[in-house]
This record gives structure tokens, sequence and C-alpha cells, in this order.
């Protein structure tokens, strides 16, 4: 079943005009601009949404701060959980709406979720955190009749902006702690993928907040984002997205110091040993780059393999890859969606040929499907390249497609000095049955996650974020929501 007419969106694709969500009401775009939204697997126009530009940001951001200043400041940590909760349990029964939304939208299978836990297990994780923030009394040498106390305070407004790999979770990872810590906020989705966002504020406006508490405007980077990013009415930004754009946010935020937290790309290692049991390490590194169509900012793309089993590794690699059912997101036997638009088709493809260029060797792969219906789409074959040289650029530069690149090595000194010779600094994987080693490996790797005998696990109480050029601070868990705190000392003279 590859159809859109019968799909539990049908309604909400053919509802009127996707508008913006301000201050507790829709409304188009100040200018009236629209984007169309694409379906990867078909080319088709699925509908349009608004273009929100600088004036839309304004608005929003004014609300924000009326909501973050007025009744929003008076919810108690009750009230906030349960928001969260009420939100949880919309998310949760309009999961299948929703989950739709990016099939269609970003060409996400329909058959293989993203992650391990649902949306609204992320909200209820909050949730829990709500009533659970609080400072300290610190015994003060000043003078005994001062008492000395901190107060765990929301940042304020906060400009959110997310990527379009991922732009369920990606939007409920940003909802979800602004509402726990009593933060109002600006939420700017990709303008690839949309369209869960506009429903998510659909099931927000039916909760019982104050206007302004969460708004949304879509629209492209380069106008609603920059906006946003350089808006001195916003707090702080928090971004999930590219290195490159995540450099321009931090020169933007410096007009009036936004607290920043980023969440960037990767060229992320997957170190497999000769002793791993290879029978897991060749399925699990391979959709360690190829999942979500090699579109995670943590994908494994640099397989690195110890030499005696290298060729061994390198043909199970390129036997799995081929194997790969890649196709139409609503087919329910699909494993590998198309690539979200012609222009990261493009972007990839010309990685492709990067890679036969500098000579790497060609095992698999990394060509367009024109065939089985697939033509109309942005399909590619997995690729994977062997003996691939760490100066090439399919070693050095984040392809963000489904683009694997295997290297053998000898040592594990080796091994760590070639995983950490990048400016990333995201992911990282090792396959091995000899503990310490994993252990070493683990600890050797300058990344923010390391994966030890399989690869890409998340869980809203484990951060994930990256070290080096990959970012700064954490997302989910307790970790992130610190980012949304700021710490205030009271000294009260008695
Ligand atoms: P990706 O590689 O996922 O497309 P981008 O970094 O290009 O990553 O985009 C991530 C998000 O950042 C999107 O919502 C995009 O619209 C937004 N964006 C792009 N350019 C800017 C910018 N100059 N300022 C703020 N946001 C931007």
């Amino acid at each position: 079943m590859t159809s859109v007419v019968n799909s539990p969106v049908a309604s909400f694709l053919e509802s009127g005009s996707k508008q913006l969500w301000i201050d507790g009401a829709w409304r188009p775009a100040a200018d009236g601009a629209v984007i169309e939204s694409i379906n990867p697997s078909t080319g088709e126009v699925l509908c349009s949404f608004a273009a929100g530009g600088a004036a839309d940001v304004d608005a929003a951001v004014a609300a924000a701060r009326r909501a973050f200043e007025g009744p929003w400041s008076r919810f108690t940590p009750v009230q906030r959980q349960n928001v969260l909760l009420a939100f949880a349990d919309l998310v949760d029964e309009h999961a299948d709406e929703l989950t739709h939304l990016d099939v269609l939208d970003m060409g996400a299978p329909i058959g293989r979720p993203v992650s391990s836990f649902t949306p609204a297990e992320v909200l209820r994780y909050y949730a829990g955190w709500a009533t659970k923030i609080h400072g300290e009394t610190i015994s003060n040498s000043v003078s005994p009749d001062i008492f000395t106390y901190t107060r765990r305070e929301p940042v304020g407004v906060v400009g959110s902006i997310i990527p379009w790999n991922g732009p369920l979770g990606s939007a409920i990872f940003k909802i979800a702690p602004v509402l726990a810590t009593g933060c109002t906020m600006v939420l700017k989705p990709a303008e690839d993928a949309s369209l869960s966002s506009v429903r998510l504020m659909e099931l927000f406006a039916e909760l019982n907040v104050p206007a302004g508490v969460v708004n949304l405007v879509t629209g492209v980077g380069s106008a609603a984002g920059a906006a946003l990013v350089e808006h001195p009415g916003v707090d702080k930004v928090a971004f999930t997205g590219s290195t490159a754009v995540g450099q321009q946010i931090v020169r933007a935020a410096a007009g009036n110091l936004k607290r920043l937290s980023l969440e960037l790309g990767g060229k992320s290692p997957d170190i497999v040993f000769a002793d791993a049991d290879l029978e897991r390490a060749v399925p699990g590194a391979g959709m360690g780059v190829f999942a979500n169509t090699g579109q995670v900012c943590c994908a494994g793309t640099r397989i690195f393999v110890e030499r005696p089993i290298y060729e061994e590794f390198v043909e199970g690699l390129a036997h799995f890859a081929d194997s790969l059912k890649v196709g139409n997101s609503l087919d329910a036997q699909t494993q590998i969606g198309p690539i979200v638009s012609q222009r990261q088709l493009n972007r990839v493809s010309g990685y492709v040929t990067s890679g036969l260029e500098e000579g790497a060797r060609a095992v698999t792969g990394g060509r367009r499907i024109e065939t089985d219906g697939l033509a109309s789409g942005y399909f590619l074959r997995p690729a994977v390249f062997a003996d691939v040289k760490d100066e090439m650029r399919i070693a050095r530069e984040e392809i963000f497609g489904p683009v694997a690149s295997v290297m053998p090595f000898d040592t594990v000194e080796e091994a760590l000095a070639r995983s950490n010779a990048t400016t990333y600094g995201l992911g990282g994987g090792v396959w091995t049955n000899d503990l310490g080693r994993a252990h070493r490996v683990a600890h050797g790797l300058r990344t923010g996650v390391v994966w030890v005998n399989g690869y890409g696990y998340f869980d809203p109480a484990v951060p994930f974020g990256g070290h080096k050029q990959s970012g700064w601070g954490s997302e989910l868990s307790v970790h992130s929501l610190e980012e949304y705190l700021n710490t205030k000392a009271v000294w009260v003279t008695t």
C-alpha cells in the first residue's frame, strides 16, 4: 500500500493551508509566502505550508516573552508536569498520523521506527523532571547570620531550530525540556520536513496552556531561522543541524550573548576488531551507516576493520548492503527509504563520484535507482567503498547519505588515533569480545557517545551530544534540562 489517499493524514494534507501558530492563533506568513512540501518517494507535492519571515518571528518572540513573564510563570511544577502528561497522551493517540507525516514528508520507512522509544515517552520522562528541579542551601563562611541558597530558573524565551532527518523526534526533544523548566519557545522546523511540527501544534492547541508558551514559525533557514537566531528577545537557541550552520549561529548569537546548545554534524568511527562476532558486527555496523538512509548525524560512516578480517568484513558488508530493500517509505517492507530531496540526492551522489575519483574501491551501490517505480523519487543504492584513505573527502566530510567508507587497521593505537583525527566528535562504535579493549577504546574516543557491540541506541534518560565541532551541550536526559536553566544565588541576612 503506497498510496497517500487512504493514509490517516489524507484529511490533514487536504485541509486548508498550514499556517504559523503564534500567540495561540493560526495565521499566514505576514507576506503570504508558502513552501511546497514534496514527498521524496515520488517527487509529488503533498501540500504547502507558510514560509514565515522576520516579521512573524518578531510576533512569535513577543508572544513567547509575554507568556514567559505572564501566566506561564505562575504555573506550578505540578501543573507543568500535567501539561506534559496531557500532551503525551494526545501525541500517543495521534501517533499514527504523526509518524505518517514524517514518512511522507521526509521518507522515513513506515515499518522501521526511527527510535526504540516513542515521542510520548520523551514527554513523560520530562514530565517527571518538572517537579524535581531544585536548588541547594549552601553554608557560607561570611557570617552565621547569613543564609545562602540557589534557585534554578528558566532561561526565558528559547528559539528551537530543528533539522529534517527526524522531524517529530527533534521537535519533541526541544519542546519537552522547555515545558519542564518553565521556558517558552518559538519552534522553527526544517523547510524540507515541517508537517509533523504543524500537526503537533494542532494537538498542543487542544491543551489548556496560555497563548504564546509554544509558537511555531515554519520557513526557510536563511529567513525565519536567521531572524530567530539574531533576535534580541531570544535568550537561548537550541539548534540541531549542520556544523556549518552551527558556526553561523554562534556568530549571529553574539549580539545579545544568547545561551546556545548545538547538536551538529559528525563523521563517526566504528571500529571492528578481529575477535568481534561478525554475525552481529556486519549488520550492526551496516545499519550504523545506512539507517534512515544515512541521514543521521551520528552515522558510523568510517568503519575501521582489523586487517585479518578486513576482506571478509568488506564482502559481508557489501552483501548486507545489497540485501537491503530500498523503496517507497509507505511500503511496510522498505528498510531504506529515499533521500530527502533532489538537492540532497545530488549532494550525496557528488560524494560517490568524489570517492571514485580519489581512488577508493567501489564495492557496491552508489547508483540512483530508476526501476521498480522509484524513478521519480530520490533513491540511491546503499554504497560501500573499501580501501578508503583518511585524507579522501568521503573519509573526512559528513555525507548525510547511505555511503560507508571501510578502512583496514593494525593496532588499537592506530585505530584510536585515526578515529580521533577529525574535527567532529559525535558518535563512535567498537566491536570486540575483549572487555578491557572495549573500555579502552570507549575511553579513548573523543566523542560524546560510544556504543560497544551495538550501534545507535538512544533513550530519553541517556544524554546525547557531541564533543569538538559536533556541538555544545546534550540532548535528552537531565543534562538537556540543565541547558534550559540558569542558577541564581540568594544571600539572606537575618
Ligand atoms: P541539514 O543538513 O539538516 O539540512 P541545516 O543546518 O542546513 O541542516 O538545517 C538545520 C536547520 O537549520 C533547518 O531548520 C534550517 O532551516 C535551519 N537553518 C539553516 N540556515 C540557517 C541560518 N542561517 N540560521 C538559522 N537557521 C538556519
